[in-house]
């Protein structure tokens, strides 16, 4: 019995590093639908597609493509119109700008129905912001993680690190609070837990105790 595992939270708790290893344990595709904003994101910054005008975002929307590609390290990488975006997406240019593009409702429309289409073949784990409360409501396991500020923080300059982006620690907690705030107050979907879920807080945690927690879940 293959089901839907939703993954949702607030910024750099370790949602896409879980659900990475999840899905290989389980033979389940990986989606990790804030990749996708990002590559909307990525696109809009290229492309001076001004925010606030709905034609312009429109037809933008209309030209972006987004698709995933295992890679032959077996890492599920992000493609923008055929180009391999899974760099530029993680770099602080886009991250810094990504929460104020998801706040827009043809952006979020866009993007939920894609998801939807993604999930359909069932063995899927999906992470994100809404993907419990909004694109699987219906998800057959939802995990909502959390961990403390500081942690969440040094993981985040720890891996940038490793791909050689130098970031003060200051600037990465000014990002994942501009964001985690973005995210909650926004109109459309905002991050919320959903009433089914259940709590994961990773502070303490390493990421095999919470690969393995969900795992144990998923099977229960
Ligand atoms: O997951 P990640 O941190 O890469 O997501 C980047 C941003 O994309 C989030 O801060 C949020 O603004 C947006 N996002 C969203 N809904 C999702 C996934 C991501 O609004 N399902």
């Amino acid at each position: 019995r293959k089901i839907v595992i939703a993954i949702d939270g607030y910024s750099a708790c370790g949602k896409s590093s879980t659900a990475k290893e999840v899905s290989n344990i389980l033979g389940y595709r990986y989606i990790d639908t804030g990749a996708m904003y990002r590559a909307v994101t990525l696109y809009f910054l290229d492309h001076h597609v001004a925010m606030t005008n709905p034609k312009e975002v429109a037809r933008a929307l209309q030209d972006i493509h987004i698709t995933f590609k295992i890679s032959s390290k077996n890492k599920s990488e992000t493609y923008l119109n055929g180009l391999n975006v899974e760099k530029p997406i993680r770099t602080m240019r886009v991250s810094e700008m990504v929460s104020p593009v998801s706040t827009i409702k043809e952006v979020r429309l866009a993007m939920v129905e894609q998801q939807r289409r993604l999930g359909k073949e069932r063995g899927v784990v999906m992470d994100g912001r809404d993907i419990g409360t909004v694109v699987f409501p219906q998800a057959e396991l939802k995990v909502f993680m959390t961990a403390d500020l500081l942690t969440r923080a040094f993981r985040r300059q720890r891996e940038l690190l490793e791909k050689n982006q130098m970031v003060d620690l200051d600037d990465v907690v000014d990002n994942i609070l501009q964001r985690d705030k973005i995210d909650t107050t926004r109109k459309e979907s905002p991050l919320r837990q959903a009433e089914d879920a259940l709590v994961l807080d990773t502070t303490h945690v390493t990421l095999e105790e919470q690969v393995d927690e969900v795992v144990r879940l998923a099977l229960a």
